[in-house]
């Protein structure tokens, strides 16, 4: 039978942990990694009993290292070391041992004496009742191509031999995955898993820092599983990842990222089967469907005492206009247009709490999707649960899960526009014109551990997809950012990661106590006329050095006169196949956000060539900051 499983090389921590992260997080199958035996201080058979305790199938012990086609007498030691790992295997309760392809320089490399070995393991295995499946490693000596692989389990010939099919090693090496069809399904052993991002790198490197779960990466695994499938393979699929990150983060969250990643996996393969007449695999259990995202209803902040006047003059400044109060709580609603911006200064509950830890920033967000409840049954299938926060009466209670550094993100149901008039008093007809006309992105900054979990969560949980990672410099380092999006674009979120030091990513986590939203992305289509306005009404926006300006006129064919205008309100430009871009930087709020207003002519990127002049700019301001405030501590 299909089942998705796990590896316990995935997970960090000590084996009894692994486990339960692993049943836990939906898991029935799962492989276990020999070190993970050796690191374990009680005996093999009491972690059968634990699996047993768990309901956890184990698939198979990995991996029996240098095997094949080695001289005397090494030879006859690796048929003694087998022997042993079948014991071991006896205790474990498991029946197949995993052996990988040769490393060891003594390896003689001839294909029939290779073949000879594992045909001769096999009959010993069989005495047993096991089963050998036989991988190729990227970096096998002589045999490390999937094909050859197939080479020598075809021509060893056992039943009980089969091939371990990895795509990471088949992806790695560039191999073709098409004739995979070939093979007859009950000659696959087992099916390995591992995404990874289409970077240049020997592959050895790759595998050990930057595996990652299905879709994290930018390798076509769903292809990759359908070829599998299609030869009649009826057998676990297992998540083999070895990641530095994952093991240093907790294990129940990277079982639960594991198998978030297999549901959509399982979810894609039925869709194609289902758009060619065949039944479904029913691999990944029946949850409903991803939501479709249709917007973002409101953005919410959280602030208190002294800030709040000044957080109020800021979006008053931007064109903001206070068009309600709630009913029960010390919050308001701000509007220009569409845009609603939640302004809460509770004392308790959770935004006060949020505001505790993080200072003046955004505490929720709130999605309008088209079957809210359906949304949040899929969230808390994939182990997101739901927050219901404290309501008055007649108030509407609206469900959320938790988002980057337990922000929330609410479900509200798209084109019910009610929900405003059941929490909130409007001041008048609760409309509000302004030249700020929708939300265009949000950037949010994650911690660098945790990346690849909230794409994972964007893609798994809201339907989101994700564009490919770009990198761009910091004057303190690099920074990587990764744009998951709804579908049509509705919703747009660059995910930021650095890779510490004084980055102003890093600098972000320090002042803002974790991850969360760094700047909110406004459109207006006359972003002169808004600034000047802007200006006026007090707004401080981020310096722009004077060789910028003169750096563009080098680059473009611009009227001096645009240009000009373009410095003395520091508008930043770009452009992109003919579009173009103007887009401007409030001065950052508390070290934490800021705003970015811009103007997008038929431009669909997001200014990333301009965000190194930014970064500098910012990291100029800060240092200006400290400066003061170190003269200020010193006096
Ligand atoms: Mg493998």
């Amino acid at each position: 039978m299909l089942r998705w499983s796990i590896a316990t090389v995935c997970m960090g921590g000590t084996l009894e942990v692994k486990l339960a992260a692993a049943a836990r997080a939906g898991f029935r199958t799962i492989e276990i990694f020999e070190n993970d035996l050796t690191f374990f201080s009680g005996k093999p058979r009491e972690v059968r009993a634990m699996a047993d305790d768990l309901g956890l199938e184990i698939v198979g012990l990995q991996p029996m290292r240098d095997f094949e086609g080695m001289p005397e007498p090494m030879r006859a030691r690796n048929f003694d070391r087998a022997q042993r790992k079948f014991d071991l295997m006896d205790e474990l309760g498991t029946k197949m041992l995993c052996i990988c392809s040769n490393v060891a320089e003594e390896s003689l490399g001839d294909v029939a004496r290779s073949a000879d070995d594992l045909a001769e393991l096999a009959d010993l295995a069989a005495q047993r009742g096991f089963r050998i499946g036989f991988e190729a490693l990227a970096w096998g000596r002589h045999v490390h191509d999937w094909m050859q692989a197939w080479e020598l389990v075809k021509r060893a010939d056992r039943s009980n031999l089969g091939i371990v099919l990895d795509s990471f090693h088949i992806f790695a090496r560039k191999n073709p995955i098409a004739p995979i069809e070939q093979i007859p399904g009950d000659r696959i052993a087992l099916v390995q898993v591992a995404d990874a991002p289409g970077i240049l790198m020997d592959s050895m490197s790759l595998s050990r820092h930057h595996r990652c779960f299905p879709g994290q990466g930018d390798w076509p695994i769903t292809d990759f599983l359908d070829l599998c499938i299609n030869t009649g393979y009826r057998g676990a699929i297992s998540l083999e990842i070895f990641n530095d990150q994952f093991r240093g983060a907790p294990a129940a969250s990277i079982a639960r990222d594991g198998m978030r990643s297999l549901q959509l996996c399982g979810e894609e393969l039925d869709a194609r089967r289902a758009a060619k007449g065949t039944a479904p695999l029913a691999i990944s259990r029946a949850l409903p469907a991803a939501p479709h995202v249709r917007g973002l209803e409101f953005i919410e902040f959280v602030t208190s005492g002294a800030h709040s006047p000044r957080l109020v003059a800021e979006l008053e400044g931007l064109g903001f206009k206070r068009v309600a109060k709630h009913r029960s709580k010390d919050v308001d609603l701000f509007r220009q247009n569409d845009i609603n911006i939640v302004v809460n200064r509770e004392q308790d509950g959770f935004a006060h709490s949020f505001y505790l830890v993080h200072g003046t920033s955004v505490c929720a967000l709130a999605l309008r999707l088209d079957k809210p409840q359906q949304a949040i049954d899929r969230a808390n299938a994939l182990g997101a649960p739901t927050y219901y926060g404290r309501i008055g009466p007649g108030e509407a209670l609206i469900p959320a899960v938790a988002g980057v550094e337990n922000s929330l993100l609410y479900f509200m149901k798209d084109g019910e526009d009610s929900t405003w008039d059941q929490d909130f008093i409007f001041l008048d007809d609760g409309t509000s014109h302004g030249p700020l006309t929708r939300v265009d992105h949000l950037n949010n900054v994650v911690r660098r551990s945790e990346f690849l979990s909230w794409i994972t969560f964007y893609q798994s949980v809201l339907g989101f997809t994700e564009e490919p990672q770009v990198e761009l410099a910091d004057p303190y380092g690099a920074f990587y950012s990764r744009v998951v999006r709804a579908e049509g674009g509705v919703v747009r979120i660059p995910l930021n990661i650095a890779d510490g030091g004084s980055t102003a990513v890093s600098r972000f986590i320090e002042n803002f106590g974790g991850g969360g939203v760094q700047q909110i992305a406004l459109a207006t289509d006359d972003l002169f006329a808004f600034v000047e306005r802007a200006k006026a009404a007090g707004v401080e926006f981020l310096d722009i050095p004077d060789n910028y300006y003169e750096d563009l006129s080098a680059r473009y064919d611009l009227e001096p006169d645009l240009i000009e205008r373009m410095r003395r309100l520091d508008i930043l430009y770009d452009r992109h196949k003919g579009g173009e871009f103007f887009h401007i930087y409030t001065r950052m709020f508390d070290q934490r956000f800021f705003f970015e207003i811009l103007e997008r002519r038929n431009y669909d990127l997001f200014g990333a060539a301009n965000t190194p002049v930014r970064l500098a700019a910012q990291a100029a301001e800060q240092d200006a900051a400290s400066r003061e405030r170190a003269l200020y501590e010193r006096d």
